[in-house]
């Protein structure tokens, strides 16, 4: 007889909010982590670490720029870097603890080190091997690298994500490579901190797969706040010493190769599905040719019994998303209906302003024909938005022409992280715009420019 019904490989928010959801559902649940702590890298070194930085860095730059013009007279702050490290610590292992607890509460063991399968129904941790009805591999990603670039951690010249949030020191010249979403938190976090911060792209935009619109917005936005970039740039290669680096790239209409001189540089190109030491090849599992784990509709891999979930398959590498697959995984194991809509997963930038989106584009469903309405709203006219000195931005919602069925939405600005979620909701529901606009909305709130924006999709909205 199995001793469990499932084991799950990985302890991010994947594979813990699937071992609670499995255990929730009666299923004898075991995890497996390497690292010291659970919570995955979103919990250790990704989504909340940067989000404690961003936090504390905001609050510097309100003090630095807006204090005194809403009447705050003090001294400006100095930035204590080790007590703000420190503060980001504990808001991690506040987090981390909270997960142990939650494998406490729910009864699920927690099988400390790396797993590997030898075969379908057993994991092997350590020396021990452990007989299991079904596996769930959520064993996420890893930092990409790039060619001629090689990153040390340790000696902090030349780092990724995981090195960017634990400087020894703020870069007076920060290099970061890539205008993705981890690029520009941490690149924000460093230029508020002082450090002058210098975004290398190789695309003509920043955030890949948002509008143009907002990909504009957002960039200008970012440089009024001090941030440079350098678009079309293709990296060739990083010279590093102890404390110095040097960025050759090639501008890609030509010309000669460029150097930028740093203190760091952030490698900041993207993440990659990490299944390392898992013994995948030997058990015949199938993978994309992008190396992720490949799997059905049910989140099956080609062998019987074996489940993958999160960063390590296929789809946009966040947080919720893997939490999602991981309940959804459950209730397949449980014999019941696991879904997700893979249409419906917004996206958040974590910067001042947010920048959060759902559902397709406007550019893509004009690209492909779809006869659409976009109402959209600027945040110049929300008094909420304009009280706190933060109207630079704008709702944008994308409806079906003929249907008026809400289709996508993209938010800069104050809080879009959380109001994208009304949109969700619509969205799931098979809202149209008009839904939106009939529904009050509390004065003053942010949200009120979403229920404008839905208004510009019909008559028109009231405050522009
Ligand atoms: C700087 C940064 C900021 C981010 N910010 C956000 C954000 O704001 N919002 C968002 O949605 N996403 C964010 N992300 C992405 C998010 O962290 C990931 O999408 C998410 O963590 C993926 O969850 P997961 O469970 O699939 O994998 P992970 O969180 O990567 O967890 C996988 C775990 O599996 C363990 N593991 C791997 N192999 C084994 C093995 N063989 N045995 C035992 N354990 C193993 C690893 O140690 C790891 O702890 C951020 C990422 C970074 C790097």
């Amino acid at each position: 007889m199995s001793q469990y019904d499932v084991i799950i490989i990985g302890a991010g928010p994947g594979g813990y909010v699937s071992a609670v959801r499995c255990a929730q559902l009666g299923l004898k649940t075991a995890i497996v982590e390497g690292r010291e702590t659970l919570g995955g890298t979103c919990l250790n070194v990704g989504c909340i670490p940067s989000k404690a930085l961003l936090h504390a860095t905001h609050m510097l730059h309100e003090a630095e720029h807006n204090f005194a013009g809403m009447g705050l007279k003090a001294k400006a702050p100095t930035v204590d870097w080790a007590q703000m490290k420190s503060y980001k610590d504990d808001v991690v292992s506040q987090n981390t603890g909270g997960v142990e607890f939650l494998m406490k509460k729910n009864k699920i063991d927690w099988l400390k080190g790396w797993a590997t399968i030898p075969a379908a129904g057993k994991v092997t941790v350590g020396d021990t091997t452990y007989d299991t009805k079904n596996i769930v591999i959520a064993s996420g990603s890893v930092p990409s690298t790039l060619p001629g670039v090689e990153v040390d951690n340790d000696k902090g010249v030349v780092v990724d994500s995981t090195g960017a949030l634990v400087l020894g020191k703020v870069p007076k010249k920060m290099v970061v490579i890539g205008a993705g979403v981890i690029g520009l938190e941490l690149g924000s976090v460093y230029q508020r901190l002082g450090a002058e911060v210098t975004v290398v792209e190789y695309m003509d935009a920043v955030c890949p797969g948002m509008d143009k619109d907002v990909q504009r917005t957002f960039k200008r936005i970012l440089e009024k706040q001090g941030l440079k970039f350098i678009m079309g740039a293709a990296v060739q290669g990083v010279d590093a010493t102890k404390t110095k680096a040097k960025v050759k790239y090639q501008p890609k209409k030509g010309g000669d190769e460029e150097v930028l001189d740093a203190d760091v540089v952030l490698v900041a190109t993207g993440r990659k599905p990490y299944a390392e030491g898992l013994g995948l090849d030997a058990l015949g599992v199938k993978m994309t040719e992008r190396g992720q784990i490949a799997v059905d509709g049910h989140w099956a891999t080609s062998v019987k019994g074996i489940y993958a979930i999160g960063d390590v398959i296929e789809g946009p590498m966040l947080a919720h998303k893997a939490e999602d697959e991981g309940m959804a995984v459950a209730d397949v194991l449980a014999g019941n209906h696991g879904h997700v809509n893979y249409g419906v997963i917004p996206g958040v930038v974590y910067t001042t302003p947010e920048v959060a989106t759902v559902g397709q584009t406007e550019d893509a469903l004009k690209a492909a024909g779809h006869k659409i309405k976009v109402g959209k709203f600027s945040f110049m006219g929300n008094a909420r938005a304009k009280a706190i000195g933060q109207a630079d931005g704008f709702v944008k919602i994308i409806a079906d022409k003929e249907t008026d069925r809400v289709l996508g939405a993209a938010i800069i600005g104050p809080a879009a992280g959380d109001m994208i979620h009304e949109i969700c909701v619509a969205m799931e529901f098979g809202a149209s715009a008009q839904d939106i606009a009939l529904t009050c909305h509390a004065h003053p709130t942010y949200s009120e420019a979403v229920r404008e924006a839905a208004l510009a999709c019909g008559d028109g909205p009231i405050h522009a």
